[in-house]
């Protein structure tokens, strides 16, 4: 198999589940991700590095790894971790004072620089590096996806017949994809989103008094469907991701 296949292969698998493809596959990601780096990873020499660099667990990966390693390995891994942290932790807070403290005399300059010289060399603003690692893997998958999109039908037709995309991720997508594949994406969300509009109103109709009584179909399940097309799954890796993406490009 080659090795575009293999991930074409995973792909469909996706686009025949419930809910958007991109979303399952930054889940099973982050799931591996977070297994790793629980049973092997967590005191390692390179994660180490990754926190002397400017690395630090944002708050759905804190929590995260904290649950995990709650239900799997126990926690001494993660206080060994943090145990590393407090020190980092102190320094983080040091220049966020200073940095809060605006213009000063010459002695705080002088102070403020030494504490700069504190950081290691080559340390970058903070970022969570799972997310990051998550964010490779839907580009790399979203990559794929387009390309496939773009020549090979039976992709097409599947895709047609899947919940599609969510919204952070067809955005994402549009950056990615050709004019054509781009607008066979836009084409497609807008006509799941006139069929969820017609469900919402049946939905508000049936909450009528005066016709109670009839059955519930599909429309059943819009508000929660329309949210997931909105954000992704509850606890979708996306939106930590993405967000922490579009804060750092400000
Ligand atoms: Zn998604
Ligand atoms: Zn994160």
């Amino acid at each position: 198999m080659a090795f575009d296949d293999l991930f074409v292969a995973e792909i469909k698998h996706a686009l025949k589940q419930e809910g958007c493809p991109l979303c399952r596959l930054a889940r099973k990601a982050e799931d591996r991700y977070l297994f790793f780096f629980l049973h092997e990873h967590m005191n390692s020499l390179p994660t180490y590095e990754i926190l002397a660099k400017g690395g630090r667990l944002c708050r759905h990966h804190s929590w995260l790894v904290l649950d995990r390693a709650t239900r799997q390995t126990g926690l001494l891994g993660t206080a060994v971790l943090y145990d590393h942290m407090t020190g980092l932790l102190a320094d983080d807070l040091r220049q966020a004072f200073e940095a809060s403290r605006g213009k000063t005399g010459v002695l705080d300059r002088l102070s403020r620089r030494l504490l700069r010289r504190k950081r290691p060399e080559g340390a970058n603003p903070q970022f969570c590096w799972i997310c990051r690692s998550i964010a490779g893997t839907e580009d790399t998958f979203l990559h794929y996806l387009c390309k496939h999109l773009e020549d090979n039908a039976g992709m097409k037709e599947i895709y047609a017949e899947s919940d599609g995309l969510c919204i952070p991720h067809l955005k994402a997508a549009f950056a990615r994809a050709s004019p054509s594949v781009g607008s066979f994406l836009l084409d497609k969300a807008v006509s799941d989103l006139e069929r969820l509009k017609s469900q919402l109103q049946e939905y508000q109709r049936k909450n009528d008094y005066r016709f109670h009584h009839e059955p519930w179909g599909d429309e059943k399940t819009s508000p929660e469907r329309m949210v997931r097309l909105c954000v992704g799954p509850r606890d979708s890796p996306v939106s930590s991701s993405r967000d922490q993406q579009s804060e750092q490009a400000r």
